[in-house]
């Protein structure tokens, strides 16, 4: 090659490689955003590890609460800072004045994509839960967590769900039994919940019943799976369309599979849940399928769910375990059926394409394989 085109060559790559060199260089300070973090409120900053839309906590006179401020650099913000705090604003005249005046003082509210937390703990035992501040972010993050977590196993999308649900927590009494009425619409001073198409549960955090941080946790998903079920698809709640099972059967496969065991029975006396510990279900289920006691698939797979005794709540937790570990994973299927008010044995041949006691046989030998008689330790 003549030298010539050599040195072309060569002014070639040096003028392209000082172009990606350029390409390549970013603002270390904003990292090409054209947004930092706004230094003046650092130190209350959320502390949410998911996707937030607006937290009520956020506010600081330099930043009005989106916690972000322009880069001094000249790329131009990726996101519109005065449009974010005009939303943030707006949200604040809406639903956080409304719980405001209602109780006659502020409460703090966090929204994220699934979910709207009203949260008065002032703290949790928790790493992340040292102030309410915080506190509110891991139960708001905790509850989007679960959200995914449902959403895949009963197999719907963001699209499925008519409205975000409504969490309340409160640290007193007093306040439960305030709220509960206006939001779900039933006296409570405990657990109370709202159904359907817009869905609100409210939990009073009583340290004298719930020991441990992880029970208000339990507490919560038990109450969200309830109204995420409710919600999802029709607004229909099956609990009181002869689909209990689907509804506490599900609930209580949460608390099962998240935490060490049972500690929630809706409608029925604290006291009846004593002694459901993590593994003892498995076994009770194993030891009353060797012996020949479990009950008829249809005892319990067509009551309303204030109809059903602990025991039939066990049988349809075991139901709904196979319906989701099981080598057909079905439950939101029959979920579906539930909601839409079709019979269990017409529900099983659509599904299933066999007869209900065909499908009672598999249930029967999946227990067989999978459950062992002898409590598990955790
Ligand atoms: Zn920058
Ligand atoms: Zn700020
Ligand atoms: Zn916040
Ligand atoms: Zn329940």
């Amino acid at each position: 090659m003549p030298l010539f085109r050599w040195f072309v060559l060569a002014c070639t790559v040096c003028v392209l490689s000082a172009g990606f060199a350029l390409a390549q260089q970013v603002c270390k300070a904003c990292d090409d955003t054209g947004l930092v973090a706004c230094p003046v409120c650092a130190k209350q900053r959320c502390t949410n590890q998911r996707e937030l839309t607006f937290c009520s906590l956020a506010r600081c006179k330099s930043c009005g609460g989106t916690q972000r401020s322009e880069c001094k650099c000249s790329v131009a913000p990726k996101e519109d800072l005065a449009a974010k705090l005009a939303a943030l604003d707006a949200w604040r005249t809406k639903f956080p004045a409304e719980v405001a005046e209602f109780m006659g003082r502020e409460v703090a509210v966090a929204e994220a994509p699934h979910f709207v937390l009203v949260w008065d703990v002032p703290k949790v035992d928790h790493k992340r839960g040292a102030t309410l501040h915080a506190a509110l972010h891991l139960y708001l993050d905790r509850l989007e967590e679960f959200h995914a977590r449902f959403a895949a196993d009963v197999g719907a999308n963001d699209k499925d769900f008519s409205a975000k649900t409504v969490a309340m927590v409160w640290a007193r009494e007093a306040d439960q039994e305030k709220a509960s009425p206006k939001w779900t619409l039933q006296p409570s001073n405990t657990e109370s919940k709202l159904m359907g198409r817009a869905p609100v549960f409210s939990v009073f955090y009583d340290k004298g019943h719930m020991h441990e941080e992880y029970e208000l946790h339990q507490a919560l998903v038990h109450q969200a799976t309830h109204c995420l079920l409710s919600n999802v698809w029709n607004g229909v709640w099956s609990g009181n369309i002869k689909g209990g099972w689907v509804d506490e059967g599900l609930a209580h496969w949460y608390e099962n599979a998240l935490f060490d065991g049972v500690r929630h029975y809706c409608y029925v006396e604290a006291d009846t849940l004593v002694d459901f510990k993590f593994g003892k279900w498995e076994a009770t289920v194993r030891r009353a399928l060797d012996a020949g006691k479990l009950p008829s698939i249809f005892a319990f797979t067509s009551l309303n769910t204030t109809e059903m005794t602990p025991e039939q709540r066990m049988f349809a937790w075991a139901l709904v375990d196979f319906c989701l570990r099981g080598p057909t994973p079905r439950y939101g299927a029959f979920a579906k059926a539930a909601k839409e008010k079709r019979p269990f044995g017409e529900a099983v041949q659509a599904i299933s394409g066999s007869s209900a006691l065909e499908f009672e046989r598999a249930w029967h030998e999946w227990l067989a394989a999978n459950y062992s008689s002898e409590p598990k330790a955790r």
